[in-house]
């Protein structure tokens, strides 16, 4: 399997810092709380919160979705909690990668059910074409094609994680 760069490590750091300006912005002094998704969302959450030059908690969650392995079911679990409430806080949940948009919804879901008083979501990667239900994502890094991507944290297989930069897996 070959390995076609598809967005190089420049462009996403450019990226990453405007996306972070913007937070900033948008949050204006006030303190946040990032919810990080695991696995795929460590790089990136380590180069966006350090670019946010806000007060801010940083939290993760372990998701498990069943499904194939390049698509989930929408049937997910939570494998790892939040250590902290986050009632009355104002939270932003950071992803590597909006496909079906299935776990998202279910974060949402879940997460608003705790009382926060706000709850945004900061994705790295949109893939449009797979959408499957609705969510509003109020950060969005890239908008890539309907191919299996990996690298800055995305996995094949849990391999892959660690390339600098984004690709896609071609037969
Ligand atoms: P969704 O529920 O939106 O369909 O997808 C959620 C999860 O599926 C993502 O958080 C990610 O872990 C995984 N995923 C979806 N598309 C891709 C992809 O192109 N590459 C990789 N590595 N993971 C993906």
């Amino acid at each position: 399997m070959d390995l076609k760069i598809l967005i190089s490590e420049e462009d996403i750091t450019k990226r990453v810092r405007e996306m972070a300006r913007e937070i900033r912005d948008d949050y204006d002094g006030r303190e946040i709380v990032v919810v990080g998704i695991l696995k795929g969302c460590f790089m990136f959450l380590a180069d966006l919160t350090r670019a946010i030059d806000l007060p801010m908690n940083i939290g993760f969650m372990g998701l498990r979705s069943y499904g194939s392995a390049t698509e989930t079911s929408g049937v997910v679990e939570i494998a790892a909690d939040l250590s902290h409430p986050i009632q009355d806080k104002d939270v932003l949940i950071v992803e590597d990668i909006v496909d079906t948009g299935l776990t998202m919804k279910y974060l949402i879901d879940n997460l608003s059910t705790r009382g926060p008083t706000s709850l945004k979501v900061c994705t790295l990667l949109h893939k449009p074409d797979r959408k499957r239900v609705e969510v509003p994502l109020d950060y969005v890094g890239f908008t890539v094609p309907d191919k299996f991507v990996v690298g800055y944290g995305l996995d094949h297989d849990q391999k892959l994680r660690n390339l600098p930069y984004i690709a896609c897996l071609e037969e």
